[in-house]
């Protein structure tokens, strides 16, 4: 058994035990900067990388305010041998929370990976995503919060998206200079072609990130909840602003798009913000008029039917419609009328249907008579 003495990280970055975390992350740059192994001569390489180990492994807790509560309290996992870029057993679970990510990428801009024309790969949007949500038909008239699990591609939380593993970090491409390109001479011509060794990134990483195999990248899945605004229709499409998948090399992250799936209601129809109703009414209903309660998506109302009323004749009831997703206000009810003409009449109903077409002379054919 033996017993490791435990670390002054304090020491290692040479600050004060009551610094701020502003003033560490100062140190921790200032000292990166200098022992960063690409940084210095080939002779001294061995002896930068351990200090540059070191330094990093102290930064990981100090820099994060969790664990440097944890590590003042002299926690024990931290001495029983958390290093960076050792191996982390079964069981170990690191909590890297998105402002670790946001220091890792410190690092990352600290010697210029992914900086556009440091002839690394420039940075690159992250895709969008686009998922499907289903709403009733009162939800996209009322709006609605609806939850789901996206599914996105995102920085990995182990390695900070470098994909190298905790604690060490990706070095500049030795062949092509950290260029990317290698050029080839071919009889006059000089062709540059992408470097062979990095494969056109410009840097190479030693040892893989084991989470993503070094890809920087980790699916997560993440619950989220949409606040739908009322007034949707089917197929609206709903945009959140860098909800999408994560950007490429600190370039920025994608969009997420939701199209909104609204079931279709048995009687109403949404046309925008207008709702269609077709109201069937009998023929004397049309022929003398009436008062008809009439049910809207908000309340019934009093729909006045005045005599002589046509079939698929257009009511409009003013604001009884959707709210408008753009501007103010809602739009119409529009109701249209479908007349409805019986069918079994009895014998009463037969003659007095026979007395009134004896004494109606209407000829609703008239405009046809010159074609025969
Ligand atoms: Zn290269
Ligand atoms: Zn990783």
């Amino acid at each position: 058994m033996t017993s490791r003495r435990r670390k002054d990280y304090y020491e290692i970055l040479g600050i004060d035990k009551n610094a701020k975390q502003e003033d560490i992350k100062k140190a921790y740059r200032k000292l990166a900067r200098k022992y960063h192994p690409d940084g210095v001569p080939e002779g001294e390489k061995k002896q930068a990388e351990e200090k540059f180990k070191e330094i990093s492994e102290a930064y990981e807790v100090l820099g994060d305010l969790k664990k440097r509560q944890e590590y003042d309290q002299g926690v024990k996992f931290f001495e029983s041998g958390f290093r960076p870029g050792a191996d982390s057993g079964p069981g170990f679970s690191f909590d890297f929370s998105f402002e670790d990510v946001g220091q890792f990428s410190d690092v990352f801009d600290l010697f210029g990976f992914g900086k556009k024309g440091h002839g690394y790969e420039s940075p690159e949007r992250g895709r969008d995503i686009q998922y499907n949500i289903q709403l009733s038909f009162e939800q996209a008239l009322k709006g609605a919060s609806v939850k789901i699990n996206v599914v996105r591609e995102d920085v990995c939380f182990k390695c900070g998206g470098t994909g190298a593993k905790a604690g060490t970090f990706p070095k500049k491409c030795l062949a092509c200079g950290g260029r990317g390109q290698v050029a080839q001479n071919q009889g006059f011509f000089s062709i540059t072609r992408p470097c062979p060794q990095c494969l056109g990134k410009g840097v190479v990483i030693d040892v893989p990130c084991p989470s993503c195999r070094g890809t920087g990248r980790a699916k997560k899945t993440e619950s989220v909840t949409i606040k739908v605004p009322a007034g949707v229709t089917d197929g609206s499409k709903i945009r959140f602003p860098g909800k999408g998948e994560a950007g490429y090399k600190g370039g920025p992250a994608g969009d997420l798009y939701i199209i909104t799936k609204v079931k279709p209601h048995p009687f109403f129809k949404r046309d925008g913000s207008n709702i269609l109703l077709v109201l069937p009414i009998t023929f004397t209903e049309a022929s003398l008029g009436t008062k008809i309660k009439v049910p809207t998506t908000n309340g019934a109302v009093s729909l006045k039917i005045p005599a002589g009323t046509q079939e698929e004749q257009i009511f409009r009831l003013k604001g009884k419609g959707a709210p408008r997703l753009k501007g103010l206000g809602k739009g119409d009810m529009l109701i249209k009328i479908k007349i409805i003409i019986p069918k079994n009449l009895s014998v009463d109903e037969k003659e007095i249907l026979k007395k009134f077409a004896e004494k109606n002379k209407d000829n609703p054919r008239k405009h046809l008579e010159n074609l025969m």
